[in-house]
């Protein structure tokens, strides 16, 4: 029997690539599949959104993970590289960069390549993380155009610091900064992630760079995914492994943080913290098991979980499953219950987990 099951769907990814064709129906679509494509598994997922028309990934590891897997597609760099050795990489294996400062761009230009690498400038509309100032723009894309590193068709770029919430005005400054600095320019345009394709249809451009919708999870505030026509593409599942009596004023687990007040029963749950579940969730955190909800009680371990199942205790055996989040419970309310984003709970994903593709 197998215990901490990551069961993929992989009918749920094509319908949520679907869905971003839908909200946005004349971008290209960038899938983003940085961090082990969500903790979905980097190479199986791309292998199954041949009708994305480019890749994205953080890191050259990355990159070069997804080519030694068989995907051809072009694939951009989110952070560029890191060092001019990096280019005849980026050559080599046709990945496409990004230009977010002056140490790149002079590395770039003071390169000396067999040929010119694809190029997208990043702006920083307001993110203030990675991205030349709107200042510096004319004189970056000036740059690059004359540079003979880099390829003719540059690409302009910009991210969204508060796309998730439709009442913040950041995301239509951000948009217009955008437009006024490129306005005129024929380069095409990138500027949404996945709350930016669902929530702000004018800063949606030639390209949109969707991830976490991909994955079935809504990136909006206090959002869940099928509000959006979403299907999760993660079910994480377990197994009971005991199951105990307790009586009333036992104080249970690491620290006795969780006392029962009356006599109960709890059933014992194989997942913790070593699988990536979230240490942090709260008392009460729901779990389902045969189609009932209950509460986690006590302190998350690395391997167990308690889970109170009180009077229904007698319908509940050692081996049954146990849903930790799915379709059925979605992602997003579990993080809310350990005061953290769906993003991380799916990254943290750990190798004891196994993983189940479901064509
Ligand atoms: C991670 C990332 C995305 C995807 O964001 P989601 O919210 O998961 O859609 C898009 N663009 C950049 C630059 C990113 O780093």
């Amino acid at each position: 029997m197998r215990l901490a099951i990551a069961e993929i769907n992989l009918k749920a990814l094509a319908n949520n690539l679907a869905q971003v064709k839908h909200f946005a129906p004349n971008c290209k679509v960038m899938a983003v599949l940085k961090a082990n494509a969500y903790g979905h598994g980097l190479v199986k997922i791309a292998q199954h959104l041949s009708a994305a028309d480019a890749f994205a990934v953080a890191r050259i590891d990355e990159a070069l993970a997804l080519r030694a897997g068989g995907l051809t597609k072009p694939i951009v760099l989110l952070e560029g590289f890191f060092h001019q050795d990096d280019l005849p990489i980026l050559l080599a294996n046709n990945f496409q960069t990004i230009i977010h400062d002056e140490n790149q761009l002079a590395a770039l230009e003071s390169a000396t390549l067999d040929a010119p690498i694809a190029c997208w400038l990043k702006i920083n509309t307001g993110m203030h993380r990675l991205g030349i100032a709107p200042s510096q723009f004319e004189s970056f894309y000036h740059r690059l155009k004359a540079s003979d590193n880099a390829r003719d068709d540059i690409k302009l770029m910009t991210h969204f610091s508060c796309a998730d919430d439709v009442n913040d005005e950041k995301t239509t400054q951000q948009i217009a900064l955008f437009d006024s600095l490129t306005d005129g320019k024929a380069q095409q345009h990138c500027l949404a992630n996945s709350a930016g394709i669902l929530a702000w249809p004018h800063g949606h451009g030639d390209w949109v760079r969707p991830g976490l919708m991909l994955y079935g999870v809504s990136p909006m505030l206090n959002g869940v995914g099928k509000e959006h026509g979403l299907a999760p593409v993660m079910r994480l599942t377990t197994r009971v492994i005991a199951i105990r009596d307790v009586d009333a004023h036992q104080c249970v687990g690491y620290g006795g943080r969780w006392c029962s007040d009356k006599p109960t029963k709890l059933a014992v749950v194989a997942m913790g913290y070593g699988d990536g579940y979230p240490r942090h969730a709260r008392q009460g955190t729901p779990v389902i098991i045969k189609s009932q909800r209950y509460g986690i009680v006590g302190t998350v371990a690395m391997d167990m979980i308690t889970v109170d199942i009180g009077d229904n205790g007698d319908n509940i055996q050692v081996g049954d499953e146990v849903i930790m989040w799915g379709p059925e419970l979605p992602v997003e309310e579990i993080a809310q219950c350990a005061s953290t984003i769906p993003y991380e709970l799916l990254c943290n994903i750990t190798p004891r987990v196994s993983y189940e593709y479901q064509e």
